[in-house]
């Protein structure tokens, strides 16, 4: 039978509270009695069996949010608001316990799970504050009969699927927009993080979303939830962030229908350091950018170009620093470096090691598992790193910093294009000619100058080529959610 378990509620303050996680995405729903496991990626423990929902549970949702989108357009901006505000503050309460939730599925240090659950409620108040802006315009018609304008309304019904490296923002960041627009939801959290998400779906409910607005999928076959939602008449676009692979696919099963895509997909982020940097603030900006979340975000930086003047230096410094990131535990004190999700992650990494070693890398620091029974890896660095190795081409997705030693700035800004990916870039430098020129040329939807972190609920989150379509975040992440519609009023 389905069941969250002691392993779990362990950890929380408030267990009574989230202790019947396991109905939150069933309740009167047809299910066949199938369930599948979620473990604590640290330990191996079972934390939880949850009903594993197919294509049938998927379409009941969607019938459900079909019928609520319409009563939930047909409120207030300042309604729907006020609703968004009411999951934002529920969210703050239990900010402690959802980190422990999205610490124990995903394994990644409480104080970053802390973080990223108040990321999560940003965005719940940033789109709270946006519900009530959203505008359309009149235009000077060429005629004195005819006048012209433009009104937004919301796209529909949206099926979001989200990622298992950060459980909780993305949750927010794909549902809030699309709530303040006025469209009705469907989400299917990744198989092995479901439990934070049915946590604020739990917290959304006592907000008070109109029945059917919210909806969740819980289940371990991505791809049959992904074909109903794609190949369902009834949704209007789709919002996904994962792998470019699955993007791919989801577009082109959503191309029949001529469906809206929103894409957020891999990275292969350059991070360079030119002679005129401040090495310390580089250092440490590196350290952000690589090992947060033990190197699993797509924007991590994959490829650290660093220029021959200050190339010895910048090494010295990173690796001495690697060396102090503690690994283990997310719920230990004083850890960095959590585990990876799983083992195939695990074979990745170590293929990219194995694959720039035999190719002329040298490793610095780390190289190995690191014990402690789960799926833990060392922080890495190597250095004498080649654009040919795997490593550079590739996303890594993983705790391993490849050094790359260049000479001219120019090549390098057209090596670090020279991939299928455009998401996040960042670079070092003081020279402010050379600091725009660089922004400028670097084809990457989101720059970091000065700095290894840039996510806010403030700016637009999103990338170029393979990296995906549309933008999450900001003023412009609400109109991923709004159709224009263009009125013409003629015999005046
Ligand atoms: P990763 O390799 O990092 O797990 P994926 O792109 O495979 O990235 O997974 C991201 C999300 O996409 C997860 O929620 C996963 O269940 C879902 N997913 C995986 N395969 C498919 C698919 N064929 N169709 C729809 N969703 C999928």
């Amino acid at each position: 039978m389905p069941g969250i378990n002691s392993s779990l509620l362990r950890h929380l303050k408030q267990p009574e509270r989230f202790a019947a996680l396991d109905r939150v995405a069933r309740q009167g729903d047809r299910w066949d009695g199938r369930v599948f496991r979620v473990s604590n990626p640290s330990t191996g423990e079972l934390l939880a069996e949850l009903p594993d929902m197919g294509v049938e549970q998927t379409r009941i949702a969607i019938d459900r949010a079909h019928v609520a989108q319409a009563e939930w357009a047909a409120r207030t901006a300042r309604d729907r608001s006020d609703t968004l505000w009411r999951w934002h503050q529920l969210i703050l309460d239990h900010t402690d316990d959802l980190a422990a939730i999205l610490t124990a599925e995903m394994g990644k240090p409480l104080p970053e799970a802390v973080s990223e659950v108040s990321h999560a409620a940003a965005y719940l108040q940033w789109y709270a504050e946006e519900a009530n802006r959203i505008y359309g315009e009149t235009i000077s018609a060429p005629s004195t009969d005819r006048r012209m304008l433009v009104i937004k309304q919301p796209i529909g019904v949206v099926g979001t699927i989200t990622p298992w490296n950060f459980p909780a923002s993305m949750v927010a960041r794909k549902i809030s927009p699309a709530l303040a627009a006025g469209c009705a939801i469907v989400l299917k959290p990744a198989e092995q993080t479901p439990l934070v998400a049915g946590a604020m779906f739990a917290l959304a409910a006592e907000a008070g979303f109109p029945d059917g607005v919210v909806n969740l999928i819980y289940a371990s076959d991505g791809a049959a939830v992904g074909r109903e939602l794609c190949s369902n008449r009834k949704v209007r676009k789709i919002s996904f962030t994962g792998s470019t692979e699955v993007g791919r696919l989801l577009m082109r099963q959503c191309s029949d229908q001529v469906k809206k895509v929103s894409l957020e997909l891999g990275g292969n982020a350059p991070f360079i350091v030119f002679d005129d940097a401040d090495v310390d603030a580089a250092v440490d900006g590196a350290i952000q950018a690589k090992f947060r979340n033990a190197g699993q975000t797509c924007v991590s930086a994959n490829r650290l170009y660093v220029q021959s003047g200050v190339h010895d230096e910048f090494a010295a410094k990173f690796t001495a620093r690697v060396r102090s990131l503690s690994v283990g535990d997310g719920f230990e004190p004083g850890i960095a470096i959590g585990p990876l999700i799983d083992t195939q992650a695990l074979v990745k990494i170590e293929a990219h090691i194995a694959d720039a070693i035999q190719k002329g890398g040298a490793i610095c620091c780390g190289g190995r598992q690191a014990g402690h029974g789960g799926t833990f890896f060392e922080p890495t660095v190597l250095t004498d790193i080649t654009s040919e190795m795997l490593l550079a081409q590739e996303e890594t997705f993983g705790p391993l910093a490849p050094i790359i030693r260049f000479e001219d700035p120019d090549q390098v800004v057209r090596e670090a294009n020279d991939t299928i990916y455009g998401l996040a870039a960042y670079f070092y430098a003081s020279n402010l000619k050379r600091v725009w020129h660089v922004a400028e040329k670097l084809e990457y939807g989101m720059i970091g100058i000065n700095t290894g972190r840039m996510s806010s609920e403030a700016a637009p989150f999103g990338g170029m080529k393979q990296s995906g379509i549309g933008r999450e975040g900001s003023r412009h992440g609400l109109e991923e959610y709004l159709e224009m519609k263009y009125l013409c009023m003629g015999g005046l």
